[in-house]
């Protein structure tokens, strides 16, 4: 298997593990964009949004749910942001399906 966040989430490539239950895995980003910056995964391998379908509803939910319960625990009380880089205009690097959960300092908007 050649997917670098199928291996981080196998453990077979190290990673700072944030939070994990069976259906996902949240780690660490390696070069972190704010204090926050945490990458919250399925363990299934999804390519991307635009591969998602109706029947992975419940996990692209539950992974939101995921990051909002890590942002708290993280005590980004005044906010924070999350983003699915999507495709190549979409700024996606890593074709597994990630969220981004990003804070510690003001965003900016719109993102660049
Ligand atoms: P994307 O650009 O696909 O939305 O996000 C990929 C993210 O993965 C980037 O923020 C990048 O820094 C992070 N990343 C890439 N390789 C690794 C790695 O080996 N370990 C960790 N923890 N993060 C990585
Ligand atoms: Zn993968």
């Amino acid at each position: 298997m050649s997917c670098l966040f199928c291996k981080i989430i196998e453990g077979s490539i190290p990673s700072a593990a944030v939070y994990q239950d069976e259906q996902c895995y949240a780690f660490a980003d390696i070069h972190p964009q704010a204090p926050v910056h945490v990458l919250v995964a399925p363990r299934e391998h999804i390519v991307a949004m635009t591969e998602a379908s109706e029947k992975q509803s419940a996990l692209l939910g539950h992974l939101l749910l995921a990051a909002a319960e890590i942002a708290r625990a993280k005590g980004l009380a005044k906010g924070y942001r999350l983003v699915i880089n999507t495709g190549q205009d979409g700024g996606q690097t890593v074709d597994h399906l990630h969220v981004h959960l990003l804070g510690g300092r003001p965003l900016h908007w719109p993102p660049g």
